[in-house]
């Protein structure tokens, strides 16, 4: 067995699945990112032994299990929320207090975090698409748009659509009629992303905002959804270099004790 593994954790998210190999010092030893599959345990099982392929026996080794499906990780020694994990890997790594935002595939979080890195409060949404990353999703191949490019596109133009509709469904119904009525791609997809910024700034005004703001989950390598959230704020954000694996991260940190 390799001697600087030290800790696993894994989160089970509704959109991916992610687990981080991490040494004595919580240095990120090695990570894998992969669609969420119908059958969570058995993928689970498949990451392990990638883990073990890589490190040698992983049995003795501390793992915490954390996200959406985190009860479906029976063999983690822990279970934790993705709130209490995505703290701790972004106070790790960036070691500021402030209010994190993260915006994963079907939830966002706001959480405060603290000068000492404890969660001081947060909120949650989980019921309507309208805040996540399925939002864009959603519209993407509408737009025939990759979503890792649909940023990219969005910031490359001036002008920009607005987009009433406050559910993921009628917004859908909306692009096709403005696609009907010769709008821009580019402008829609300018508008789509302000539409989802205006709901995570709503959740960030209903808790407080302590600058600055710190992000994480996949939808936030989005540079659209940085250059907007920034922008509706006024204030600067930071973010870790792997943020879609900050609760992974935070869960192999609490693993480690
Ligand atoms: P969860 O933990 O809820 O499963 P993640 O934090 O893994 O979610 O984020 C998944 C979301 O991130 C998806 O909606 C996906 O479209 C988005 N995403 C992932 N990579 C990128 C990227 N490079 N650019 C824009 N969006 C991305």
């Amino acid at each position: 067995m390799s001697a600087n593994l030290a800790a696993l954790g894994i989160d089970v998210g509704s959109t991916t699945v992610k687990i981080v190999a991490v040494d004595s010092d919580g240095v990120i030893l090695w990570h894998y990112i992969e669609p969420a599959a119908p059958r969570v345990d058995r993928q689970v099982n498949d990451f392990l032994e990638m883990v073990s392929r890589k490190f040698g026996n992983v049995s003795d080794i501390p793992l915490v299990a954390t996200g959406y499906g985190r009860k479906l990780v029976p063999m983690a020694s822990k279970q934790t929320t993705e709130i209490t994990c995505h703290a701790r890997g972004v106070y790790k790594q960036l070691r500021h207090s402030g209010t994190l935002v993260d915006i994963g595939g079907q939830d966002s979080k706001v959480i405060i975090i603290s000068s000492s890195g404890q969660v001081e409060d947060f909120t949650m949404n989980d019921k309507c698409a309208a805040g996540t990353g399925r939002f864009l999703e959603n519209t993407a191949g509408r737009l025939h748009v990759d979503v890792d490019k649909m940023g990219t596109v969005a910031l490359s133009v001036q002008e920009e659509a607005h987009i009433s509709s406050t559910c993921t469904v009628f917004a859908e119904s909306e692009i096709i009629s403005k696609i009907a009525n010769g709008v821009a791609v580019e402008a829609i997809l300018k508008g789509l992303h302000r539409s989802l910024i205006f709901r995570i700034v709503a959740m960030i005004r209903s808790l407080g905002l302590i600058p600055p703001l710190i992000l994480s989950g996949g939808v936030v390598k989005n540079p659209a959804i940085r250059y907007m959230l920034s922008e509706e704020t006024g204030e600067s954000v930071i973010l870790p270099e792997l943020p879609q694996l900050m609760g992974a991260y935070g869960a192999a940190l609490i693993a480690l004790g």
